[in-house]
């Protein structure tokens, strides 16, 4: 069992943490020594890794970042939904710690260990159903994608994998080729592999559909375009992160879940991003009644940053792989596993998944109102800790992506670090760690609406754009 720190620290409602919970800024932000790191940084790494703000940080707690220049930040991303139960929790750190010190590597596929174990039985107590489950452990949620295409094709001897619009599935190729948009993700990097078909996904916001007219649309493309017998696996994110933080319309995955079931097609929900308690549930597809999908894609904030990812499913899919078809030399590491064995036991300690809850009555009570003030604001839509804020031009649905530069760049000039999101660039993304208190949430949507009405041309005549 991963030692216990702190506890009583963080118990109820009033946690506390090793750095204040109040942003402050202090310097320009980038400050100084963020900039020379910048200088170094462009010197040596390359562009193709992307920042959305140069700003270095140097160490963490709860929903507060500290940079190089003691600025203390607002984190709305969590490293892109890493950090769900907060950061440097000291039970995870303890975990990775003693582990570290007691068995770094063996290699779980030439001689293993329990931490592995463990938590693929965790995985299969906390994954919708009650079948019976079988998991395998990989580094990252690209991997995890890829052997769930590679272990769906296997079990049902065909081709097709099929894909929804909007959808991240990741960067290696295979899963370049499973995500939506060209741009930046793919453009320049083919070829890619074939076999894989983009169907249109449920978006209420854009297509006003039901959720059963929706999964006809999306059933009558695969029919039409693939047919139902080549396809070995249908992927979908219950809740589209890169996507927008779309939320297809209930009753959609039911019936999609129903045509898998008729037809032979293996349903894999990506949980990569929305999983692990970060929206209110331990898994997003709960949020669309009881479906059980056949396979399950688990991530990011499933180590509390350390890498890890897995597949979990039905016994007999994920055993129809011959031993040494699917594995890898980091998979399930030692220290990698310690730490989600602790984030497990924080979550129902702690009561994270209640605590997702109450980031989400909070959110919506103080910018669910975004939508009467500014008619910049289409829609304002979530889960737990994971919203989407649709920024449109005035009183269309029109996508808006130099509102969302600019609300990116005044935020985190003000020391608030949200997310982008959208296949057009145009959805502002929040994925906070679960912890973060009301007080910060409310400080920084005050910077956010700052950071909209600061917009040339948009709110009140005479408000003055914050400096
Ligand atoms: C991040 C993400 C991936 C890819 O995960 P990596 O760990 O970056 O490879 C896949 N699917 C979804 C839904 C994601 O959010």
């Amino acid at each position: 069992m991963p030692s216990v720190r702190c506890m009583s620290l963080r118990e109820g409602s009033s946690r506390s943490f090793s750095v204040p919970q109040e942003r402050r800024v202090a310097t320009a932000l980038p400050g100084p020594n963020s900039l020379a790191l910048q200088a170094r940084r462009v010197a040596s790494v390359s562009r193709g890794a992307g920042t959305l703000a140069n700003i270095y940080m140097d160490h963490a707690a709860g929903a507060v970042l500290v940079d190089v220049d003691g600025n203390r930040l607002i984190d709305l991303g969590s490293g892109i939904g890493v950090n769900t139960i907060g950061h440097a929790h000291p039970d995870v750190a303890a975990a990775v710690a003693e582990q570290a010190t007691k068995l770094m590597h063996t290699l779980f596929t030439v001689t293993p260990y329990e931490n592995y174990v463990r938590v693929a039985e965790k995985l299969a107590q906390i994954t919708p159903g009650t079948h019976e489950k079988h998991s395998i452990l990989v580094n990252s949620g690209a991997e995890a994608v890829e052997n769930a295409a590679k272990i769906a094709r296997r079990f049902t001897g065909r081709r097709a994998i099929v894909v929804l619009d909007h959808a991240f599935h990741g960067r290696t190729n295979m899963t370049m080729a499973m995500t939506y948009r060209p741009w930046p993700e793919r453009e320049g990097m083919g070829p890619f592999p074939g076999e894989i078909y983009s169907v249109p996904v449920s978006y209420p916001f854009r297509d006003g559909l039901t959720g059963e007219e929706a999964a006809e649309r999306t059933i009558d493309y695969i029919e039409t375009h693939v047919g139902p017998r080549d396809v070995a696996a249908f992927f979908a994110e219950p809740i589209q992160g890169d996507g927008g933080i779309v939320i297809p319309a209930p009753g959609y995955f039911t019936r999609i879940a129903e045509y898998c079931r008729d037809n032979g097609i293996v349903f894999v929900a990506d949980e990569i991003q929305a999983g692990i308690a970060r929206t209110g549930a331990w898994y997003s597809i709960e949020h669309h009644g009881d479906v059980v999908p056949d396979l399950v894609c688990t991530a990011k904030g499933i180590a509390g940053g350390m890498p890890l990812a897995a597949v979990t499913g039905r016994a007999e899919i994920m055993d129809a792989v011959q031993p040494g078809g699917i594995g890898g030399t980091f998979g399930g590491n030692p220290v990698s596993t310690a730490a989600a064995l602790a984030v497990f036991d924080v979550i129902e300690r702690e009561d994270l998944i209640g605590e997702a809850q109450r980031v989400e009555r909070t959110l919506v009570s103080r910018i669910g109102g975004w939508t009467d003030k500014y008619d910049v604001v289409g829609e304002v839509r979530g889960k737990g800790a994971m919203f989407g804020v649709e920024l449109v031009e005035p009183g269309t649905r029109k996508p808006n992506p130099a509102l969302l530069k600019h609300v990116l760049k005044h935020a985190t000039e003000h020391g608030v670090v949200p997310l982008d999101a959208g296949s057009w660039d145009s959805v502002l993304r929040l994925l906070p760690p679960v912890v973060i208190s009301d007080a910060l949430i409310d400080d920084a949507a005050g910077v956010l609406e700052e950071a909209i009405e600061s917009f040339q041309g948009v709110g009140e005549p005479g408000i003055t754009p914050a400096s």
